[in-house]
């Protein structure tokens, strides 16, 4: 929020959505089908969606189970007439408890995990066909166009500017240079996802927080191809306990594809105190289960990525409106995390976000006062009462594994009777103690992990099966305040722990043992995959990711 936009190139529309995933693009297509019903042309009202991919759908990862509330909506009813990309109806629910030998299953699937009536997707697939259908309606799609900067008048947000492109690794521009345009519009609506730049921006700068702070969790997911007969279409299961220890939540999922492939990922918690702790070895262990090494041996690995999960729910929603701006889909806290789905409640968050603008451009009004009616209309809809019912569940598993599961048959059973205010949340960072206070036990369950590069594989084999790279002669997009920190305090406090809940290898303490004093924080910003763990993770809040701009990251289509 630095640049003047008058010294860039102007480009004037009447409504300008950042992020084109599902929140974004059903924003679009509602308000696109909304204006048409009141008499306007996409002439008459433009509505242009920016996206820092190369191409819709290569940044966007999830398991993923799609709840069809949101989508039935969009498409009343007709979305799979329409084409949307779906790979299974769900057949089967099933989740175990695993130790680290054996799995129990659960008798009861818990009501937050049965999937009946859902279907299994790729949601870049399904984020590339939202687009298409977005474009068929007049909307413009800007793709490798990352949001840089807002256009901020006051509290007022007045547009955006995108990233620009052509700068060499000093900073100096290139023969290639292209100044970012200046975008300019009535209404803003972000929606970048999990722990958006510009959304962060924003929220600091108008104190826009909720209640709770926001709480995350990684997830690490692969996708493979299996001998045949090894998983059916639409399959699912999920698995909790091993290798997290009781003190952290999390879990694992596998999905049945079609054509032999299964969708299997795992999620960890950002709230775990060891700062040894490594979410993507966690995924690893896990697939060295029996239950996973049988189901996966003989297959290849095709796909895999990372990214964050806002798990806070209800509590660390942001308000969601302002002059001249509005926040949907995850990066507004839209997620359940305890159903482990965010697709339909993105989805209808952008629908709702839709109407609101309709009204707001019909009586050419963009104050906060005129767009608090997507806060309105979000109260008394489905999404809202969804997400209130599930308020203090996720913070219920923050005293461990056992009590959490407790806590939440209690609550789910007696309806939100018990623990029906808020249950207050700390930022994840905050969990991390310092090495002098752990004892010797490590973070996992054993002795460090080493992959065998067939079931197991390392951080740049990930990196290379997601496909991710940035140019190298450009500035970096993670920026360090402070690198001596790196170098001093944070290696005697938290031993480095960037190094560890990176899951793109992307931070390195390059050691010098002439001169321990020249030790230097190397970053290999070309393997980021986008996930945002350092910059939620980072105990002395110095790292901040920022959008490349050169729409380099992972190319995720299928994902
Ligand atoms: Fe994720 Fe940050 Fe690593 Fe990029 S650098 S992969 S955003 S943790």
């Amino acid at each position: 929020m630095t640049s003047n936009p008058d010294d860039r190139d102007r480009l004037d529309v009447d409504v300008l959505i950042v992020g084109a995933g599902p929140a974004g693009l059903s924003c679009a297509i509602h308000l696109a089908r909304l204006l048409k019903t009141q008499g306007k042309s996409p002439e008459e009202r433009s509505i242009a969606v920016i996206e820092k991919a190369a191409e819709v759908g290569q940044h966007i990862l999830s398991g993923a189970v799609m709840d069809p509330k949101g989508i039935d909506e969009l498409f009343q009813g007709r979305w799979k007439e329409e084409g949307c990309p779906i790979e299974a109806p769900v057949k089967s629910d099933a989740v175990y408890f695993l130790t680290p030998a054996n799995k129990i299953r659960f008798p009861v699937v818990p009501p937050t995990l049965r999937n009946h009536g859902g279907w299994v997707v790729s949601l870049s697939r399904v984020a590339r066909w939202l687009k298409e259908k977005a474009e068929e309606l007049g909307v413009t799609i800007c793709e490798g166009f990352p949001g840089r900067e807002l256009i901020l008048e006051g509290e007022k947000v007045a547009g955006a500017i995108t990233a620009d492109k052509g700068i060499d690794r000093q900073g100096r521009p290139k023969a290639s240079f292209a100044p970012g345009t200046a975008i300019h519009a009535k209404v803003t609506v972000l929606c970048e996802g999990s722990r958006g730049s510009l959304t962060k921006q924003l929220v600091e700068r108008l104190n826009l927080h909720g209640p709770n702070p926001q709480i995350y969790g990684t997830g690490i997911k692969e996708v493979w191809e299996l001998p045949e007969g090894r998983i059916e279409p639409g399959e699912v299961i999920h698995t909790a306990g091993w290798p997290l220890p009781s003190s952290c939540y999390g879990g694992g999922w596998i999905y049945g594809m079609p054509g032999g492939r299964a969708s299997i990922g795992f999620v960890s918690a950002l709230d775990y105190r060891d700062p040894r702790f490594d979410p993507f070895e966690a995924m690893q262990r896990w697939k060295t289960h029996p239950l996973l090494r049988s189901l996966l041996a003989g297959g290849k690995l095709l796909l895999a990525g990372a990214k964050t999960v806002p798990e806070g729910g209800y509590w660390s929603q942001p308000r969601l409106y302002g002059d001249g701006f509005l926040i949907a889909g995850d990066g507004a806290s839209f997620l359940n995390a305890l159903r482990l789905k965010g697709i339909h409640t993105a989805i209808k968050s952008g629908m709702l976000a839709a109407e609101a603008i309709a009204q707001a451009l019909a009586r050419d009004r963009f104050d906060r006062e005129m767009l608090s009616e997507y806060d309105r209309l979000y109260r008394r809809s489905w999404v809202h009462e969804e997400l209130w019912r599930m308020r203090n569940l996720r913070q219920a598993f923050q005293s461990g594994f056992f009590q959490g599961m407790a806590r939440a048959g209690l609550m789910m059973a007696l309806g939100g009777k018990i623990l029906a205010d808020r249950v207050p949340a700390r930022p994840d960072a905050e969990h991390m103690m310092k090495t002098s206070k752990l004892g010797a036990a490590p973070a996992a369950d054993g002795a460090s992990f080493r992959p065998d590069g067939v079931l197991t594989i390392d951080k740049l084999a990930s990196v290379y099966h997601a496909g991710s790279i940035h140019e190298e002669d450009q500035p970096s997009h993670l920026v360090v305040s402070d690198l001596t920190i790196c170098a001093t305090r944070c290696r005697e406090e938290y031993g480095n722990p960037c190094e560890r809940f990176c899951p793109a290898k992307v931070y390195e303490l390059v050691e010098a043992p002439e001169n321990p004093a020249a030790r230097k924080l190397h970053i290999n910003h070309s393997n980021c995959v986008h996930c945002k763990t350092c910059d939620i993770m980072d105990p002395y809040g110095i790292i901040t990711w920022t959008v490349p701009a050169d729409a380099g990251g992972p190319k995720y289509l299928g994902m």
